[in-house]
């Protein structure tokens, strides 16, 4: 008979935004007459730039031609992709990292979920909680023990260092779901924890492009002594609407090593690319030019024009929330709301209570861990009219 990895049976079956599909499909079902708005699932709504579809058609008709086609692409990605993504994210914001230490991708789930692939069993891992559950999942799936951090608004979402020394640190910055963030004054102190602990810290900034304050970090690499300590994961998903694309990209330091049970140094770039190379095949060229359309002039107008929708979005939902004295955090320097349920319900209580009584839908803030009890994560990634009707809808279960 087969044996099973037993860790799975440790993660449960039920996918977070499952269980809401579940719930809203049933409210559907016996309620046909009414419309449902989705303020939940952290997908884009405002369609992809010009300036990328447009390079995608082009690079689509050139795999058309005998001259142009292009097939298996380099396992790190082009160079014409890596040199865009060198300058514009990196050199041009005065970050010292170098070509062969950025990985394309296809996003940033596989990346942070295929990480642990070269990390050992026993590294001792700290997760902060809430978090973006593929942290958590793929810990539990290889069987690594780890210690949570709650981020609450008692500690000011800033997760204290860990009980026991952590070996691997997971950072996700601007948070999701809380939405909020880590000042380069606040981030500073775990790149020294890490420095003096031989710790690597796992840096997710998916959500780098929403940042607008300038005392916050687009990307770890502006800490000093990072470069020591930290692999960075970006995504071109909530940068410009790759989320159906896909195209991300993982930055793993030269300088970055672990030792093996012999007491050997390797180096975890080497590593990164012997597992890309063994197990992934490259992200399609057509994409990867689009991704490329992102740094142009064009791109860039027309990318930051749709964050800047979204993040109009956010101010409705946050004043609007405000404006009934619930607490909430984020939505500033991310597109997330995370808000406090009104006279102590529990996240799912005040799921079920948005969805019966006005048809809006977030997502439960428990969902994300013990520490999200009692919160509620709104997205900015709807319509504005329909994010403008769920806050007026939601102003009439207060009133
Ligand atoms: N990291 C975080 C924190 C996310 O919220 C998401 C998507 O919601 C991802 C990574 C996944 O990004 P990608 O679409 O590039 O796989």
């Amino acid at each position: 008979m087969i044996k099973l990895n037993e860790h799975y049976t440790e993660i449960g079956n039920s996918y977070l935004f499952a269980e809401i599909s579940r719930r809203v499909n049933e409210y559907r079902n016996n309620h046909p007459e009414k419309k449902v708005i989705s303020l939940g699932i952290g997908d884009i709504t405002q369609p992809i730039a010009p300036a990328v579809v447009d390079a995608i058609t082009k690079a689509t008709a050139e795999m058309g031609k005998a001259k142009t086609l292009r097939g298996y692409a380099p396992y790190e990605g082009y160079d014409f992709l890596v040199q865009a993504i060198l300058k514009h994210d990196f050199t041009d914001r005065g970050v010292a990292i170098e070509a062969d230490e950025i990985f394309v991708s296809d996003g940033a789930k596989s990346d942070t979920g295929n990480i642990g692939d070269i990390l050992g069993v026993d590294n001792r891992i700290a997760i902060t909680d809430p978090a973006y559950p593929v942290y958590v999942d793929t810990n539990k799936m290889a069987g690594r023990k780890i210690e949570l951090l709650p981020c609450t608004p008692a500690n000011g979402f800033v997760p204290a260092f860990p009980e026991t020394t952590a070996d691997v640190i997971y950072l996700c910055y601007p948070n999701n779901p809380t939405g909020t963030v880590l000042t380069k004054a606040q981030l500073k102190p775990w790149v020294d924890y890490a420095l003096t602990n031989q710790s690597l810290i796992l840096y997710d900034a998916a959500y780098e492009a929403y940042v607008s304050e300038a005392d916050v970090p687009h990307s770890i690499f502006e800490i000093e002594g990072a470069r020591e300590v930290a692999i960075e994961f970006r995504s071109f998903s909530k940068t410009a609407g790759f989320t159906g694309l896909r195209a991300g990209y993982t930055v793993v330091p030269k300088s970055l090593t672990a030792k093996t049970s012999k007491g050997e140094i390797l180096s975890l770039n080497a590593m990164w690319r012997r597992r890309q190379s063994t197990k992934f095949n490259g992200t399609a060229y057509v994409i990867q030019r689009g991704a490329e359309a992102v740094y142009s002039p064009e791109g860039q107008r027309q990318t930051k024009e749709t964050i800047a929708y979204y993040m109009q979005n956010a101010k409705i939902i946050k004043s609007g929330l405000e404006s009934l004295g619930l607490q909430c955090y984020g939505g500033v320097n991310a597109p997330y709301i995370w808000c406090q349920t009104p006279d102590n319900m529990t996240s799912w209580d005040f799921f079920d209570l948005l969805l019966n009584k006005v048809q809006v839908v977030g997502t439960p803030g428990s969902g994300f861990g013990a520490a999200g009890e009692g919160f509620f994560r709104f997205t900015a990634f709807g319509h504005k009219e329909d994010t403008q009707e769920a806050v007026e809808r939601i102003k009439e279960v207060k009133s």
